[in-house]
């Protein structure tokens, strides 16, 4: 079989293109990248050979090799991982583009800063990193159990060979023929056939990788006499030795007052691909009945695409130091799912699959025991470094947010962590602070929800509270209606919506404005019901208004049900049939009431007074943030209204 020429798919084209002409600094993650994907390798081999011992071959002393040869200008790195057959080279690749490479691109694009090149392995486009710093790229590659090996070749201008070689040892070995200019003594730190250039990264990058990084470090020396001195007027000999870049032992064996931070910091960055530091390190090691250590961080940011897919992360399972498997979902509830980690224990047998994990006792309870102790971190965090929780807040509030509504079990253990706006001040506060401001006599906790902190503080409804000093909480994201809903109460004093059934306020002018309200309802008892009939099907009741200053209507929920705001949420997640149940209040005050009234009286179910019912069910809407139902009609009306006034 000769070679075959394929090309890349456009994406991954456009990603090599970059690659190699956009990327200028911290080219030498390269090396973090394809060493990380050697490891990769040698984890699968091992996974499946627990099942299927035949694919170890007879060779189990699994290392990754790094040959730098000054000759050729080549550093090979070689594993003796699962290899790819040669289908799986043509996918992994060479045509199909990931789901990470589209987003890779666009973020790219977004940020010009060179550093960049950071986001590779975020990505999952870690191969072509090689492309950075190679002109050409050969890759030969055989799976256990295949006669024949696969060798493939791109110099990353948009095609690739591909053809069957024979390959004795199973595995990859990748063979990068370097750029001039990274392979030139002039550029020491950036000179990657330089053994000691080689061994600092691996031990800035790969130091816990499981595996033996390794390398032959040649020198010349006069030989030496039997009492071990040289011997000086002898020859110099060549003697090679075999050297072990990385330390291999994993940190979290280790006791947590002999690791540094720092540490800490490399074994997420190299575990999770992140290039940025973990906001928070959990370290705990745990005796007795369960038995375990584990590792978990709070990655400084969330991934790209948290809360659009729901991603979850998951943890990575060891059994005494050895991977069992990564990316184990179910050990913490959904609304943790950004924590990322290790748990190792040898309570995990090695070759248990994911059903069976499932219903493992001991993986559940080691489940419970981190969810506490996230909760535990968290807690300090909120009481001891707030500005650090804020930044926890911004990245992951909507998750815990979401565990309050969605995780009955959970609600209890997650509200003393919640924050919001509020109009007290541009600061977020925890519903305790907001109890501890109450001032005597307030019985309920008031909020307002809406899009965003201006949307809020123009509604209508905030006037008199604000009037009256009263904190309101802002409830600006979409969940936080809904997991205030689910909480109900908080310290016994239960969430008052502004915009929603009675306001609950009892000072003595409430008390007296209350009275004038009923005095008016039965005063005003044939306009109320002729508003209401007028606007019937739309609207569940017509009231007068205790709670509006300048505005001369709005729309409030009732008691029961959803809110208006819910109803928008559930509208766009195509549930319609969710409503609320829909008030609206008039302004006694307001100068339209007054002409309301007055229609009524001369002119009872006139077109003029069934339009101005109309249009204030229409201004109501607006001020909600909702369309009226008919907006054409709705602005024929203003423009008549309009053209009659200057008529
Ligand atoms: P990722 O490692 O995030 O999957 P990469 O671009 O680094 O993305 O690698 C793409 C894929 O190529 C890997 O998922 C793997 O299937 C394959 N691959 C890369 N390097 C090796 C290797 N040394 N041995 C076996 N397969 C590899
Ligand atoms: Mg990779």
């Amino acid at each position: 079989m000769t070679a075959e020429t394929r090309q890349f798919q456009a994406e991954t084209k456009q990603l090599l293109d970059l690659m190699v002409h956009s990327i200028y600094t911290n080219r030498e993650i390269f090396l973090r990248e394809l060493i990380s994907n050697a490891s990769d390798a040698i984890d699968k081999l091992r996974f499946d050979a627990l099942t299927n011992p035949d694919l170890i071959e007879g060779d189990s002393e699994f290392e990754i090799f790094l040959i730098p040869d000054e000759q050729t200008k080549t550093l090979t790195i070689s594993d003796n991982g699962i290899g790819m057959t040669y289908d799986e080279v043509v996918e992994n690749i060479g045509t199909i583009a990931k789901s990470g490479t589209k987003a890779f691109l666009a973020k790219m694009q977004e940020n010009t800063a060179a550093t960049d090149s950071e986001l590779i392995g975020q990505f999952g486009v870690g191969f072509y990193s090689a492309f950075m710093v190679a002109q050409k790229v050969t890759l030969i590659t055989r799976a256990p159990g295949q006669p024949k090996g696969v060798r493939w070749e791109s110099t990353g201008d948009g095609t690739y060979t591909i053809e069957e070689y024979d390959k004795e040892t199973r595995g990859t070995m990748l063979i990068l023929t370097l750029h001039d200019e990274y392979g030139s003594p002039e550029r020491q730190n950036e000179n990657f056939l330089n053994r000691y250039t080689l061994q600092n990264l691996v031990k800035k990058y790969s130091d816990y990788i499981r595996y033996p990084i390794k390398m032959n470090f040649t020198h010349e020396e006069k030989p030496r006499d039997a009492e071990g001195n040289l011997i000086e007027d002898a020859a110099p000999v060549q003697t090679t030795e075999v050297r072990t870049l990385n330390s291999m032992t994993p940190l979290w064996t280790k006791n947590k007052n002999q690791i540094t931070q720092e540490e800490y910091n490399t074994l997420y960055k190299d575990l999770f691909h992140d290039w940025e530091d973990p906001l928070e390190v959990i370290h705990s090691k745990v005796e007795g009945a369960v038995e375990y250590t584990t590792v978990l961080f709070i990655p400084a940011h969330a991934p790209f695409d948290f809360y659009q897919r729901e991603t979850t992360s998951g943890i990575r399972l060891y059994s005494r130091n050895v991977f069992v498997m990564e990316n184990y979902k179910d050990l913490l509830p959904e609304y943790l799912r950004f924590v990322r980690g290790l748990v190792d224990s040898p309570d995990f047998s090695l070759n248990i699959s994911r059903e069976l994990l499932q219903h493992s006792t001991q993986l559940t309870k080691v489940g419970k025991n981190l969810e506490k102790s996230v909760l535990k971190t968290l807690e300090n965090l909120l009481s001891k470094d707030r500005a650090k929780y804020q930044e926890f807040w911004k990245e992951y509030g909507k998750a815990i947010k979401s565990g309050v509504y969605s995780d009955f079990a959970s609600r209890d253990k997650l509200k003393d962590l919640l924050l919001f706006p509020s109009s007290a001040s541009e600061e977020l506060t925890t519903l305790a602070e907001y109890i501890a401001r109450m001032p005597e006599g307030q019985t309920v906790i008031y909020y307002a929800a809406g899009k965003d902190r201006a949307a809020v503080e123009r509604l209508p409804q905030m006037e008199l509270l604000r009037e009256k000093g009263i904190e309101v909480l802002y409830l600006l994201d979409r969940v936080d209606e809904f997991a205030i809903d689910a909480l109900a109460d908080y310290q016994e004093k239960k969430f008052q919506s502004v915009s929603r059934g009675e306001l609950n306020l009892d000072d003595v002018d409430t008390k007296t404005a209350k009275e004038e309200t009923e005095t008016l309802t039965k005063e005003n008892q044939s306009l109320l019901e002729a508003v209401k009939e007028t606007l019937a099907g739309k609207i569940a009741d017509v009231k007068i208004s205790t709670r509006l200053k300048s505005s001369p209507v709005c729309l409030v929920a009732g008691d029961q049900g959803i809110s208006l705001s819910m109803e928008q949420i559930l509208a766009e997640m195509d549930r319609t049939t969710f409503k609320a149940q829909r008030i609206l209040e008039l302004n006694p005050a307001h100068e339209v009431f007054a002409v309301l009234k007055q229609l009524h009286e001369t002119t009872p179910g006139s077109t003029a007074f069934k339009d101005y019912c109309e249009l204030l069910y229409g201004q109501a809407l607006l001020m909600e943030g909702l369309a009226p139902e008919d907006p054409i009609g709705f602005a024929q009306k203003v423009a008549g209204l309009m053209a009659k006034k200057n008529a």
